[in-house]
């Protein structure tokens, strides 16, 4: 199966369309069969939205390849089975933007399709859990030397010129709706953007370090592996994009 995770707010579904592609790709990719249209999604999400009185919040959609029997190839024939959940969305306070996130770094051991968002997040999960277990509040993964991303988010360093870097996507990331959206608004606000491998003593010596996700936006990075990043604080390119 393949999910996405939407954010609505001020009655309107942010990067819904964006989310919808996305979705339609990643059934591609899984060789899922469907036809339902994105008309019919839109329509799910903003009625669950109404239903639950939720004026802002993040929708959960997950679409499976349906029902049957077991057996080990792709069965045909099947009625893919959708389902969707709304939920208040978490807010970062002031406080916690501004003293942002510690992380540990670890070997990336995804599979080699993280461009499709997949349900099977175990690996996932199991590096987030033992980040947490360790007393930081999430992993980063490295792969052959290289940051890929979060276990739940994109990267992006910020470096001495205020240069913002993050992976350019390829089949080891997830390339995210708000990495996109945040690589717009830069470029609008006259930032310069490299899309490029870096590793983690790059990442280390960054002056700023950050995650982005639809339903946190922007996550600070102030440790990594008990090391400070730049003043330890948020940093102003984080604090542009975020406002
Ligand atoms: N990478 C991974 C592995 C993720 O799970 C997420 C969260 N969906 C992201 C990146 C960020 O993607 P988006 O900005 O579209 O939420």
């Amino acid at each position: 199966g393949v999910y996405e995770v939407t954010l609505f707010k001020n009655g309107k579904l942010i990067d819904g369309d964006a989310h919808l592609d996305r979705l339609f790709r990643s059934l591609r990719e899984m060789k899922i069969e469907h036809d339902f249209s994105k008309d019919v999604l839109v329509k799910m999400q903003l009625d669950l939205f109404k239903k639950n009185s939720m004026p802002e919040g993040c929708c959960y959609i997950q679409v499976t390849r349906g029902s049957t029997n077991r057996i080990p190839n792709f069965p045909q024939d099947l009625t893919p089975t959708i389902n969707a959940t709304v939920s208040l969305a978490k807010k970062l306070t002031e406080e916690e933007f501004e003293n942002g996130v510690s992380i540990m770094t670890h070997e990336d051991i995804r599979w080699k399709r993280c461009d499709i968002k997949s349900v099977a997040l175990f690996a996932s999960s199991f590096v987030n859990q033992k980040a947490k277990d360790s007393g930081f509040n999430d992993a980063i993964f490295v792969r052959d030397g290289v940051v890929t991303e979060g276990s739940f988010a994109n990267a992006f360093i910020a470096d001495n010129n205020g240069t913002l870097i993050t992976k350019a996507p390829d089949n080891l990331i997830l390339c995210g709706i708000t990495r996109n959206r945040m690589i717009d608004i830069a470029r609008a606000n006259g930032i310069k953007v490299e899309e490029r491998n870096f590793d983690v003593a790059e990442m280390l010596a960054a002056k700023e370090v950050f995650l982005t996700s639809s339903s946190l936006i922007l996550r600070p990075v102030t440790r990594i592996d008990g090391e400070a990043i730049g003043s330890g604080k948020a940093g102003d390119v984080a604090k542009k994009l975020a406002g």
